[in-house]
Formats: structure tokens, sequence, C-alpha cells
């Protein structure tokens, strides 16, 4: 086995590893089953290093050079489908067809021509260059930009950038006059290191990427409640941060009324509607209020979080009362306890919370479906 034959080796083992890493991340981190969208150019992209070796061994070589080049051609421009499909947008794939379809009929116009002519160079990269900023393209459009998408868009750019200098490069040193002398060439070392480093940064950078976007897709998942969609108790926690900063907090405990009960006469599922209907319904109510923080912190117990002064929460408590007590066509009657406190000077989110749920049990005790105020937190020390 030649050096060149190594080279082609370690390319294919390369883009197998990615191709696993993308399986791995689909397959390993909840919600991201899209990832394995980019085990397809990867996968794909194989068969340019695989046919290139195959090709001294093989009676018609030029078959495993038109699988190689559509083999290329195709993982570059996968990589584009990929990347919408992986950030919910759609894929885009008549651009990738229409770009496939215009580079193999290229190859064939020019596959009768003179390889070592520059024009012949230029057509032959064409495609690659198409390819490359139709990536740059896609990665500077998808949604949630941040320094790792402009590092990939610059990456693309680069990539086009080498392969529309391939042409001058392998005029100067001599890209061989057949397909064996190719291997054999000065151009052949140099082309494939070009294109495998700059493939390899934008394979690292997209990794990075779409780990980055998965985790923090795992983590929004880990904050929220599935069924109401509102945050849970730690993403409450997470995100109170810089509004207990600010200072001025009040909290609004919600506790639905009697809720055992409509789980008992309705059945669970039609208690989940009520759940639902009414994690929409506190949406609506704090629609207009900036910041505020909605959380499902247990079966049928909901908070609010948010800046203002105790009159703000109370008649956001109001309100909430009044819009729980209408009644919904299809859902039974229910009606809503609320607590209402204020975070006193130096106090702790725990406190506030405990305030807020003890006012709640006020509300109940004293006949349900009203609202009580938490008593003024005492000065802290
Ligand atoms: P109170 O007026 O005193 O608040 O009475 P309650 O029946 O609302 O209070 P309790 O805490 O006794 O009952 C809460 C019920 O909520 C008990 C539990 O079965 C139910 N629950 C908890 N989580 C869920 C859920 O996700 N879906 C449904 N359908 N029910 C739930
Ligand atoms: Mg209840
Ligand atoms: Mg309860």
């Amino acid at each position: 086995m030649g050096a060149a034959h190594f080279v082609l080796l370690i390319n294919t083992a390369i883009a197998v590893l990615f191709a696993c890493a993308y399986a791995a991340i689909a397959l390993g981190i909840d919600g991201q089953r899209k990832a394995l969208w980019f085990v397809l150019p990867y996968g794909v992209g194989t068969l340019k290093p695989l046919s290139d070796a195959l090709i001294p061994f093989v009676a018609f070589p030029e078959f495993l050079e038109w699988t190689g080049y559509a083999g290329f051609l195709a993982a570059l421009l996968l990589m584009s489908p990929a990347l919408r499909l992986f950030y919910g947008q759609p894929a885009g794939w008549r651009m990738v067809a229409l770009v496939m379809a215009g580079g193999l009929a290229l190859r064939a116009l020019i596959f009768t021509w003179d390889r070592t002519s520059f024009a012949h160079g230029v057509a032959y990269q064409m495609p690659f260059i198409v390819a490359a900023m139709l990536g740059a393209f896609v990665v500077w459009h998808l949604p949630s930009r941040g320094r790792f998408h402009e590092v990939l868009c610059v990456m693309f750019t680069l990539l086009g950038a080498q392969f529309a200098v391939k042409p001058w490069i392998a005029a100067s040193v001599g890209a061989g006059q057949t397909l064996a002398d190719y291997t054999a060439s000065r151009y052949a070392p140099i082309s494939q290191a070009l294109t495998g480093v700059t493939l390899l940064t934008i394979g690292l950078v997209l990794l990075l990427m779409v780990v980055r976007h998965a985790l923090a897709e795992a983590l929004e998942l880990a904050e929220r409640d599935p069924l109401s969609g509102l945050l849970n108790r730690r993403g409450l926690r997470a995100r109170s941060g810089a509004l207990v900063a600010r200072g001025n907090v009040v909290a609004v405990s919600v506790d639905l009324d009697h809720f055992k009960q409509i789980n008992d006469r309705f059945g669970h599922a039609m208690g989940d509607r009520v759940i639902v209907h009414f994690a929409g319904l506190l949406r609506a109510a704090t629609a207009a209020v900036p910041g505020a923080l909605l959380a499902r912190l247990g079966g049928e117990e909901f908070i609010v979080l948010l800046s203002g002064s105790t009159a703000t929460g109370l008649a956001l408590a109001d309100a909430i009362r009044a819009a729980s007590a209408e009644v919904q066509e299809g859902l039974p009657p229910v009606t809503a306890s609320i607590g209402v406190a204020e975070m006193g000077v130096g106090g702790s989110l725990d406190d506030l919370l405990r305030r807020a749920d003890d006012a709640t049990y006020v509300a109940k005790r004293e006949g349900r479906n009203r609202v009580a105020l938490a008593p003024v937190a005492a000065l802290a020390a």
C-alpha cells in the first residue's frame, strides 16, 4: 500500500468517525434524532476516498471516477439540507438536486477534454465551488446565529476559494495526463491536503455547533414541563436570577380548587386538558407583562414571578382568578385560589415562594376562588 492509499484510507476513516459522532449525538441526547441527517453527507462522503483507492485495481476505472466525483459532490451538497433540517427549516432539496444534476452534466461534458488543460480544471471544480458557497449561504441564513456560525461560514467560503485556486495549482505543478498519473502526481497530495484540512476544520466547527445546539435544546427540555410547556421548578430557578437581582419581585402562586375531584369525576385525561387550558390562560394574562416567568411547580400548582409592586401582583392575581372562573366549553368548571407575596429586602427566592404558597393556603381556608396577600416579610437582619 503506497502513501497515497494510506491517505485515502485515513480520509475514509475520518468520514466514518464523523458519521459515528453524529449518530452518537442523535441516539444519545434526548430529542436530537435530527442530528442523524449529518450521517448522510459523511456516509456518502466515504465514496470518494474509497473509489479513488480502488481505481488502480479495477478494469473500468472510469466508473469509480464517476462514483468518487458524484459521491464527493453529493456529500458537500448534503451538508446544506442536513443543516437546514437540524435547525428546523425546510431542507431545500430542489437546489441540491439542481446543483447535483448540473455538476454531473458538466462532468460528462468535460469527460473527453484534456485533463491537463486549465479549462478542464475550472469546469471540474465549478460544482464544488457552488456547493461550498451554498453551504456558506445556508449557514448564514440559519436561525440563532452565533460565533460558530460565523466561523463555519468563513470556512465554507475558504473551501470554495481553495477549489477555485486548484486549477492554478494543477497548472503550475502538473496534475498528470491520465487518472493513474494523477494519483502519482505532485498535485494529488497538495490538492488532497488542502481540501482535507479545510473539510476537517469545517467538520470540527460543525460538530461543536451541533453539540452546543443539541445541549441547549436538551437543557431547555429539562427545564420545561412537557404537559403545559411552562417552566418547571428547575427552569424557574435557573431563569429567576436576573429578575431577583433587579429587586421588586412579586410572586403570584396559583392552585386549582378541588382538582382531585375533576380527575375523579371526569378522568385524568380531562384533568390534563384543564391544566393545559390553565397554562394558556396564564400565558394570556401575563402576555403584556415583560419579563414575567411562568412555571408549573407541581400537579395543579402554578407560579408567576414578575417585577413590580404588591399592587401589580394583586391586579394580575385578580385577572387570573376572574379568567379561571369563566366557564369553558368542553371543560368542567374550575376555580383557583391565589396567594400573592412580595419579596422583602435581601429576601431569597425560596422564602418568596414559601410565603406565596402560605398565602394560597390562606385563600383556600377562607373559602377558595379568591386572592390572599402574604404578610410583609420581616426585614432581613
Ligand atoms: P384543593 O382545592 O385543596 O387544592 O384540592 P385539590 O384536589 O386541588 O388538591 P390536591 O393537592 O389534594 O390534589 C391535587 C391533584 O392533582 C392530585 C393529583 O392526582 C392531581 N395531579 C397531579 N398531577 C397531575 C397531572 O399531571 N395531571 C392530572 N390530570 N392530575 C394531576
Ligand atoms: Mg388544588
Ligand atoms: Mg395542590
